[in-house]
């Protein structure tokens, strides 16, 4: 394969193909960019190399990207809000040979701006091995330590084509990115548009408002969520305007939000995925979102997905991640014997292939010999009206070996919660404790950070 960008450039030079607050670029544009600053950097960093990418979304981050490709260099986004430890750790982990990034870092690593500008020779354009490792992404760390997921360029290729022919594409597709590019589901997004030809918009930071005078103003048809993001897009009035596609991932849809995005004709699709298969490897079409609820849908072709005998979600496929970079301890003990991803996810999947993600293994709480799923209490509560945020993990106790425990962002007395979630759960499912928050722990794409949450029970 050429660079992406090298080939989009030839066959739609004058087309869209990116859109920020400052400036519209054509594909021409972006591949003139990316390419002066790939010549730049090649005095100083070879095939192979790895590159922190270290700032917010951007014009400049989204060319970064690109000249990479153009090297054939390792990208390593990094979340920006990582602790001065957690970055000096990912950092030497990764073993980066610079850091691109406009910002004064407290580290001995080189770095460079993203706009970096100096006269060149130009660099020639070559063809890519489809096995080299384009990007390095720490997993979001839902479970603690973070490592680095090393996805090559054919996981991502894969993965955009696959996801493509699962949900459809066409010409028309604008593409809208409002989670972080340091995590998958930002970071698939420039690589789907490259690959298919249509324009993103970036926006670096999600405000409702906002998001939605984009959709409107830009016609974007595609945009990516969490649910508690749709949930706010929901609430400042969210329409179905040009939308094709809204995919939520990191976890299931509760039902309110769905069914209120679902009668404004919004065309949520939920999709199960993670950073070590380079992003969606199931994904439930809107006409089944009625009739599978709680699915995220039936894996993409030819991505196979199985259960095992624990329930643990194993999947095979042309998008899974070569590895942990690095790791080999932790890389071999995720695959089976027969080359299967481990994905420590517990799931069933029904008679018509539909997929069903239950929880995390680490996170299921064991109460009396019954599996207590937090996924589960989580979404009862959240369907009581004035819970607005729920977070449920186990504590040690001496009779059941567990019980539930509720964080809660809630309107409602303690009282009613609990009389409320009675008639919904299994009395060994209902929470034995509520701890009411301002606001529940999440990463920066949303997600709810669970195990912080346990330090508090
Ligand atoms: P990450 O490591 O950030 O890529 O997150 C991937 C993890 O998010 C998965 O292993 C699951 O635990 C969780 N996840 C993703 N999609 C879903 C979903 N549809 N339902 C439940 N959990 C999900
Ligand atoms: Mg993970
Ligand atoms: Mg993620």
């Amino acid at each position: 394969m050429y660079p992406w960008i090298y080939t989009r450039a030839k066959e739609q030079p004058n087309d869209l193909a990116l859109v920020t607050d400052q400036a519209r670029l054509s594909w021409q544009e972006l591949y003139t960019a990316a390419h002066k600053l790939a010549s730049a950097w090649a005095s100083h960093l070879s095939r192979g190399d790895r590159i922190a990418l270290y700032g917010p979304a951007s014009q400049s981050y989204i060319i970064a990207i690109h000249a990479a490709q153009l090297l054939e260099l390792t990208i390593v986004p990094l979340n920006v809000r990582l602790s001065q430890r957690e970055l000096d750790d990912q950092l030497k982990r990764a073993q980066v040979k610079y850091v691109i990034s406009d910002r004064t870092l407290d580290t001995d690593i080189k770095i460079l701006p993203f706009h970096y500008t100096k006269t060149a020779p130009d660099i020639i354009v070559r063809h890519m091995p489809k096995h080299y490792v384009q990007s390095m992404l720490f997993t979001s760390g839902t479970t603690g330590r973070a490592k680095a997921v090393e996805q090559t360029m054919l996981n991502h290729f894969s993965s955009a084509m696959n996801a493509a022919r699962h949900i459809g594409s066409s010409t028309e597709d604008r593409f809208l990115i409002v989670t972080p590019l340091f995590h998958m589901s930002g970071l698939a997004v420039v690589y789907r548009a490259v690959i298919y030809g249509a324009p993103i918009v970036l926006e670096p930071h999600f405000a409702p408002t906002k998001t939605i005078e984009w959709i409107k103003n830009e016609r974007i048809t595609h945009l990516s969520l969490v649910s508690v993001m749709l949930d706010r897009l929901l609430e400042a009035g969210l329409r179905r305007y040009d939308l094709r596609v809204v995919l939520t991932g990191g976890g299931p849809v509760p039902l309110p939000i769905l069914t209120r995005a679902l009668d404004r004709q919004i065309p949520v699709m939920q999709t199960y995925g993670m950073t070590e298969t380079a992003s969606q490897i199931a994904t439930l079409l809107p006409e089944d979102a009625l009739r599978k609820i709680g699915s995220a849908g039936q894996a993409i072709a030819p991505t196979d997905i199985r259960i095992t005998r624990h329930q643990e979600i194993e999947v095979k496929g042309p998008t899974v991640m070569k590895g942990y970079f690095s790791d080999e301890q932790a890389t071999v003990a995720s695959f089976t014997a027969d080359g299967y991803l481990k994905t420590g996810d517990l799931g069933r999947l029904d008679e018509e292939g539909y997929l069903y993600v239950l929880d995390r293994r680490s996170d299921l709480i064991i109460s009396g010999g019954e599996n207590v799923y937090p996924a589960e209490v989580e979404s009862a509560l959240l369907s009581i009206d004035g819970i607005k945020e729920a977070g449920v993990v186990g504590r040690f106790d001496s009779t059941w070996g567990q019980v539930p425990v509720a964080f809660i962002v809630s309107a409602v007395e303690e009282s009613t919660v609990r009389q409320a979630i009675s008639q919904l759960l299994a009395k060994y499912k209902c929470p034995v404790t509520y701890v009411y928050r301002d606001a529940l722990p999440r990463n920066a794409n949303g997600k709810l950070l669970r195990h912080q949450l346990k330090e508090f029970v």
